[in-house]
C-alpha cells in the first residue's frame, strides 16, 4: 500500500524562484494522475488503512491513500473538487494557527525574503561564526534557500526563529504582502468546514504553524501538539486521529505522546511502501514532485 503526500495544486506554473522545490504541482499534472489511480489502483482513506493495519488485514493489490499536508487553501479550492468529482477520499492535514492568524510556514518566509531580496548577499549566524551567502543570481539564491532551511532544522526552534527574523530584516522584503499569492495562502476555517461535509474528506493534525518537533522541547513538542488538537476541534467540531509530523520528523517520546492523546496514525516524509505490518506511527509517504520525488506509479 502506498500514500501519496501533496502540498499544493495550481492551476498555473509558477515562473521564477518560488516554488522550485515542486512543492505545488500542476493542476493538469494533478488531473492525469487522479485519472490513472482511479483507473488502475484501489484508494483507500486513511481510516481504511488504520483499520487494516490494526487488525492485520492485508491491503487489497495496489492500494493506494491520497493525503495533503499544511493545509494551504488551493486544496479546498483545486484539488478538492477534482477529488470529489471523481469520488476519491483524501485527508488534510492542518496547521490551525497559520489558518487561524494568516501565517505563512518559515520554510516560505526564508523562499520569499531571499527570492525576492535586492541585497547581494546575507550573513547567517552558525555557531557564533558568520556564513555569507552570494545571492548574486538565481542559482546562487536557490542554493542559499535550500542549505540555509537544511541548516534551520538541525537547530533548536527558538535558534530557527532568529535565523529567520534575521533574514526577514536582511533582506529588506516585506513577505507578509505575498500571503494571498497561491502558493503560500492558507485556507480558511469555512472552506475547510464547507469542503469536509463531504464524507469522503477528513482532517489531521499537522503541528501550530509547521515547527519541526524535535527541534522544541518535549514539553514544547507536546503543547504544540495539544493545542493543535483542541483548535481543530473548536473550529470545525472534529476531533481529530490522525497527524503528520512537520517535514516527517518524529522520535519516541512524541510517538508515545499521540498515542496518549489518542492519535491512532501519524504519517513521516520517508518513501516507500507499507504492509499490514507497518508501524502506523511510521507510515512510509510519497511526496509527489517534491524535489524531484516521481509519482510512483506508471505514467
Ligand atoms: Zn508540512
Amino acid at each position: 500500500m502506498k500514500i501519496l503526500c501533496y502540498h499544493g495544486v495550481i492551476n498555473n506554473r509558477r515562473k521564477g524562484i518560488e516554488n522550485f522545490s515542486k512543492k505545488h504541482i500542476e493542476k493538469k499534472t494533478f488531473i492525469k494522475q487522479i485519472k490513472y489511480l482511479k483507473k488502475n489502483t484501489n484508494i483507500i482513506s486513511i481510516d481504511d488503512v488504520y483499520n487494516n493495519i490494526k487488525n492485520k488485514i492485508k491491503f487489497k493489490k495496489n492500494s493506494v491513500c491520497i493525503t495533503f499536508d499544511d493545509g494551504f487553501e488551493n486544496n479546498f479550492t483545486v484539488a478538492a473538487p477534482i477529488l470529489k468529482k471523481y469520488n476519491i477520499p483524501a485527508i488534510f492535514y492542518l496547521c490551525p494557527d497559520s489558518i487561524s492568524k494568516k501565517l505563512f510556514f518559515w520554510v516560505d518566509i526564508i523562499e520569499i525574503c531571499i527570492a525576492n531580496t535586492k541585497k547581494k548577499s546575507i550573513f547567517i549566524n552558525k555557531n557564533k561564526k558568520n556564513t555569507k551567502y552570494f545571492l548574486t543570481n538565481i542559482q546562487r539564491k536557490k542554493k542559499a534557500i535550500l542549505n540555509i532551511k537544511n541548516y534551520c532544522k538541525s537547530i533548536t526552534d527558538d535558534k530557527k526563529n532568529l535565523i529567520v527574523n534575521s533574514i526577514i530584516f536582511q533582506s529588506g522584503v516585506n513577505y507578509k504582502k505575498f500571503i494571498n499569492e497561491n502558493i503560500y495562502k492558507p485556507a480558511s476555517w469555512s472552506q475547510i468546514n464547507k469542503c469536509i461535509k463531504s464524507k469522503i474528506f477528513s482532517i489531521g493534525g499537522h503541528s501550530l504553524n509547521h515547527s519541526l518537533l524535535t527541534n522544541k522541547t518535549n514539553l514544547g513538542a507536546q503543547i504544540d501538539i495539544l493545542k493543535t488538537i483542541r483548535i481543530i476541534k473548536k473550529k470545525t467540531k472534529i476531533r481529530v486521529k490522525h497527524f503528520s509530523y512537520p517535514e516527517g520528523r518524529y522520535n519516541e517520546s512524541i510517538i508515545q505522546f499521540m498515542k496518549k492523546n489518542k492519535i491512532v496514525s501519524c504519517p513521516t516524509a520517508t518513501s516507500g511502501i507499507n504492509s499490514e505490518h507497518t508501524d502506523l506511527f511510521k507510515l512510509k509517504r510519497y511526496m509527489v514532485g517534491f524535489q524531484g520525488i516521481r509519482f510512483p506509479f506508471q505514467p
